[in-house]
């Protein structure tokens, strides 16, 4: 039987992506391969995104508290590996292999994910569709009737010394892959205004050498939380590291906690943070300290997108969006590709960059509008009766019904 799909003409689409890191880069290639005619837009002076190690770090600002977005986009430490072994990290058809002269661990260092993602660029050919140093500072649609309406998207040249001027051009489409590792989360602590100690952000913590010899509190207990600890650990005088709750505290880090008591302790939550430096935990007990490290996560941000509310951010649930990807009123032409939260990357914005391409060229239809703002919200009410925080929405490892193929 002939399928619809397979005998209607394909459209080819003028789509801008913003963001060349593993999630613009999965997106422009799956546009390029249906067709389109794509453009990508970065901000820095190359590809890679996160995966770019950027020794830098927003020196005036190290806590991210001042009005988004951050100045310094990178958040990765210098002895940062990966979590997830490399055979779970590639694209489909493009493995992430050992590779002769370079690091060949299973667990391979930051620099060795951003060279395989050159190597990408260089194997399909990308970098021509890349213009790097472009800042989007604006994406909006232009006046007009919904159907056809163009989406204007502004940009800044970056490479230009001074005062360059803001080019605005018009798209078909565009896919929004700004990343969201970069604006810091904060908790709120009473007593953090006035805090005289150093106050740091994970997301500018490069190495521990600004730590030696001092009392240093590590706020949260995930994958950089326990990282910093230990490394901090090894030049600081004392690390108190604070968990949530004991449920963080796995058999893993107890036994690391139990090797390294001398230096390296366990806190639950921080009560109060006093003006003479003291930090309150919640058993009543208390430290004098020089720095606390937030290891608290990130914000989704899209500090250049005016969707005139049709998409917001609400305690970091970017939505409404169809499956993490489309907002029913905007789709197809607005999308997201890179929301989700523990996932296989780039292996999943593959999958939800060739959704999206093949959406737009009319190989795949998406449900009506109103079918789709229901799934939303029956995917939100699901979560909810699962208790799962409002904040988790695009953590997708507890249960999803996503499926982009
Ligand atoms: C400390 C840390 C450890 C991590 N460890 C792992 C791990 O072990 N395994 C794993 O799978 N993932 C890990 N991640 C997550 C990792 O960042 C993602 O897997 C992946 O890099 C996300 O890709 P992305 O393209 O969505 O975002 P990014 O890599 O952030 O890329 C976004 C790109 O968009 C550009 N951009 C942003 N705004 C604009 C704008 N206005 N105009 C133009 N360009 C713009 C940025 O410059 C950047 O190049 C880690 C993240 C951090 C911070």
């Amino acid at each position: 039987m002939v399928c619809d799909d397979d005998i209607k003409p394909l459209q080819r689409q003028k789509v801008c992506v913003i963001g060349a890191g593993m999630a613009g880069l999965a997106s422009a290639r799956e546009l390029r391969r249906e067709g389109h005619d794509v453009t990508v837009l970065e901000q820095s002076g190359d590809v890679g995104g996160q995966w770019r190690y950027d020794p830098m770090t927003d020196g005036a600002d190290p806590l991210g508290a001042a009005a988004a977005p951050v100045k310094v986009h990178g958040s990765m430490y210098a002895s940062l590996r990966l979590i997830s072994a490399r055979e779970t990290m590639g694209f489909t058809d493009f493995q992430f292999a050992p590779k002769d002269g370079r690091d060949v661990r299973r667990f391979p260092g930051h620099r060795e994910v951003y060279l395989y993602l050159k190597d990408f660029c260089d194997a399909f050919g990308l970098m021509e569709l890349v213009r790097l140093n472009t800042g989007v500072v604006r994406v909006a649609l232009a006046p007009g009737p919904i159907p056809t309406r163009q989406w204007m998207v502004r940009s800044v040249d970056l490479g230009k010394s001074d005062g360059a001027e803001e080019v605005e051009e018009e798209f078909d489409a565009v896919v929004v892959a700004n990343g969201h590792y970069s604006q810091p989360r904060l908790p709120s602590i009473v007593g953090m205004e006035v805090w005289r100690g150093r106050q740091v952000h994970s997301h500018s913590y490069r190495v521990p050498e600004p730590f030696r010899d001092e009392v240093v509190v590590v706020v949260g207990c995930g994958a950089s939380g326990k990282d910093i600890a230990m490394e901090v650990r090894r030049v600081a005088k004392e690390v108190h590291l604070v968990a949530k709750s004991m449920e963080e505290v796995t058999q893993e880090l107890a036994k690391v906690l139990s090797k390294y008591s001398a230096s390296l302790h366990l806190q639950l939550h921080v009560e109060r943070l006093c003006e003479d430096g003291r930090v309150v935990f919640g058993d009543g007990s208390s430290i004098l300290a020089d720095t606390i490290i937030y290891c608290t996560g990130f914000n989704y941000s899209f500090p250049f997108l005016d969707t005139e509310g049709a998409v917001t951010v609400d305690d970091n649930c970017v939505g409404p969006l169809f499956e993490h990807v489309f907002p029913p009123s905007l789709a197809p032409s607005l999308s997201f590709v890179g929301i989700p939260v523990k996932v296989f990357a780039p292996w999943f914005f593959e999958a939800q960059a060739k959704w999206v391409a093949q959406v737009l060229s009319g190989k795949r239809t998406l449900p009506p509008e109103e079918e789709m703002v229901r799934s939303v919200e029956e995917y939100y009410r699901a979560r909810e009766a699962a208790g799962a925080p409002k904040n988790y929405t695009h953590d997708v490892s507890l249960f999803d019904t996503t499926d982009y193929i």
